[in-house]
């Protein structure tokens, strides 16, 4: 006997929306790979059902890193659109796939739209996204802040803010200056905050004839955790650096899905990965990737890219449902970095810690006006 299709799941879907959205920041931040300043480029995308149904999803490109905005608005825009428009909601997945299939890369443009179908079938079905996902796991996730600003005094006022909030995980980002420079703030935050775990990332930035010598210095101050300090293709590097310290190890860069990850832990380059919905592409595959991270005793952190609230909480409901993600998260950009979120709710941040919604879909509502005001490019239809 056939199953009966849930009606409002039968629903096709009627319209696409797809913004370019540059939204002002609070301050410079530097990293190994480059700076931003002013303003982050990121894509709001809406997909609405024949009864009205509506889901949102974010891509957060960040041109050195994953791609570009405009690539991402052309991959959803041109190639995707065609996919979607006039499909029935019940065969979402089977939409995913072709999506994914068809254009290159842009695996944040992917993610948009996948969150999107995950945040209607929320709705629809009145299930959460982590839900979806295969259920909750955890209800709050640590959090940590980056610190990236090259002006040291202005990421020591944002510590003492960190710090009377209760967030008392910091990553500070390295090797965008001198090697003088990093050991100093690390020496500054070991005295002034004592009670912060401390992480390092390098975003790719060292040389490789000093990135051992500047990597053992900085293990010596027993950080946490420290993170991709060479390009992402140097794997050899990586575990030769690997081999010297006895600090964990992570790779960000060098790891976007899942055949990066299977090289990586045959070549034995980290003891752990940052997984990022941005460069995975996908929610689903995130949780699937810290499943097969995990099966080879690496440890799990969710990272994040430039995002607003509504990527944050595409990545909440990703870690919420991933049990092995056990390093916390970095969703600090809503609150601490953007001039204003683009969600009508703070995004919701309590000591220390974000909370996992447990309403439908992504548990989020999109201010429209925002979206529409900070925006530079719209398509419709
Ligand atoms: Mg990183």
């Amino acid at each position: 006997m056939p199953v009966p299709v849930n009606p409002i799941l039968d629903d096709k879907i009627a319209s696409l929306d797809v913004w370019h959205l540059k939204l002002p920041v609070n301050s410079v931040r530097d990293h190994g790979i480059g700076a931003v300043s002013d303003k982050i480029d990121i894509l709001v995308v809406k997909l609405t059902t024949s009864s009205g149904a509506v889901g949102y999803g974010e891509a957060s490109p960040w041109s050195v890193f994953t791609g570009t905005a405009e690539a991402s608005f052309a991959a959803i825009d041109r190639y995707m659109r065609p996919h979607i428009i006039g499909c029935h909601l019940s065969n979402w997945r089977s939409i995913l796939a072709v999506c994914r299939d068809c254009v290159a890369h842009c695996t944040e443009a992917k993610a948009a739209v996948e969150t999107a179908f995950y945040d209607l079938v929320g709705h629809c079905s009145g299930l959460s996204v982590a839900m979806l996902l295969g259920g909750v796991v955890k209800t709050k996730i640590p959090l940590s802040c980056s610190l990236a600003n090259p002006d040291f005094d202005a990421d020591i006022e944002l510590c003492k803010r960190l710090s009377q909030d209760n967030v008392n995980i910091v990553k500070l980002k390295a090797g965008f200056s001198t090697h003088a420079f990093d050991m100093m703030r690390l020496e500054v935050l070991a005295k002034e905050f004592p009670d912060f775990k401390v992480r390092v990332d390098f975003n790719q930035g060292l040389h490789p004839d000093e990135a051992l010598m500047r990597v053992r210095d900085v293990a010596s101050m027993q950080p946490d955790f420290i993170e991709q300090p060479v390009k992402a293709p140097l794997f050899s590097l990586m575990a030769e650096i690997r081999n010297a310290i006895d600090i964990p190890l992570l790779a960000d860069e060098s790891v976007f899905n899942m055949h990066d990850l299977l090289r990586a832990i045959d070549q034995k380059i980290c003891d752990g990965i940052s997984i990022k919905i941005m460069k995975t592409g996908s929610l689903s595959g995130s949780c699937q990737l810290s499943e097969v991270a995990a099966a080879a005793g690496l440890v799990c952190y969710g990272g994040d890219m430039f995002e607003t609230g509504l990527a944050h909480m595409a990545g909440v409901h990703m870690i919420a449902a991933a049990p092995h993600i056990t390093l916390g998260c970095e969703f600090y950009q809503a609150k601490y970095y953007l001039e204003t979120d683009i969600l009508e709710n703070p995004f919701p941040i309590e000591d220390g810690h974000v909370l996992v919604p447990e309403t439908p879909g992504l548990g989020v509502v999109v201010d429209e006006n925002k979206v529409h005001h900070y925006s530079i490019n719209h398509s419709t239809g």
